[in-house]
């Protein structure tokens, strides 16, 4: 397995105006870990997200991404995928057509759609039109997106969105599986109650603020001085 780190950020900072959304954050996260991001509303997990989807640039520190330097362009290396804000998907289209249209922009085959659909478990709605879909159904198939591009880092903001408990359990069973072959995964959620059970490790925010970054065990072994932190920030 690689072992290049997925990310090394060292004191990044980003700010909207007066806005402070990140202030000096520090980030590890190794390949093949599941990485959550928690905090409440306004804490920074999408902001962070998206400096790893190179869709803004930081304002200040350092981002290493698969082992590359990000400066201050939007590039990130190949390899990594995902969606902020809920996946960009062509609703007049089925979910087939959706990935066949994707790897046609990207230049790759489309032998393993069937495959990716079945592990996202859409092959029963793979030739629906998925304007009527739910929003679960839509993050499954964003899911299925990034996965089609082989991700050595994947980047989820709050995929168990819309989706019931069993479809939670299904996504955190293919990011685990995926995990295991070395891909690292980063998603953010409201609850640290969904990340517990998935996540390797686990970061907090306030707004901007680092608050925890480490393995759940250790979280859990400090979750009285951290309520306090919390309490008190
Ligand atoms: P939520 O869980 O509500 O999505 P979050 O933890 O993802 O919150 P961010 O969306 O990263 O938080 O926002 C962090 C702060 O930055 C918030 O105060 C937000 O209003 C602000 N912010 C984020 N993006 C922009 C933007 N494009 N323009 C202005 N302010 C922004």
């Amino acid at each position: 397995m690689d072992q290049t780190p997925a990310v090394r950020a060292r004191g990044i900072s980003k700010s909207f105006g007066d806005i402070v959304a990140l202030d000096g954050i520090d980030l590890d996260i190794a390949a093949g870990q599941i990485h959550g991001l928690v905090g409440p509303n306004g804490a920074g997990k999408t902001t962070l997200l998206g400096l790893l989807l190179g869709l803004a640039v930081a304002d200040g520190g350092e981002l290493e991404i698969l082992g590359t330097p990000v400066g201050r362009s939007l590039l990130v290396p190949d390899g990594v995928a995902g969606f902020v804000d809920g996946p960009g998907l062509y609703p007049s289209l089925t979910p087939r057509q959706n990935l066949s249209a994707l790897a046609k922009l990207r230049g790759s085959g489309s032998d393993e759609i069937d495959t990716t659909l079945e592990r996202v478990g859409l092959s029963d709605v793979a030739d629906d039109r998925i304007r009527g879909f739910s929003l679960g159904m839509r993050q499954r198939l964003g899911l299925a997106a990034a996965l089609l591009t082989r991700p050595r880092l994947l980047v989820l903001d709050e995929p168990a969105n819309g989706l019931d408990p069993a479809g939670t359990r299904d996504v955190h069973r293919v990011l685990t599986s995926l995990a295991s072959t070395g891909t690292a995964v980063v998603l953010s959620s409201h609850r640290m109650d969904d990340l517990a059970a998935l996540c390797h490790e686990v970061t907090i925010l306030d707004t901007g603020r680092l608050v925890f970054t480490g393995p759940v065990a250790k979280l859990a072994a400090e979750s009285g001085e951290l309520d306090y932190r919390l309490r008190t920030s």
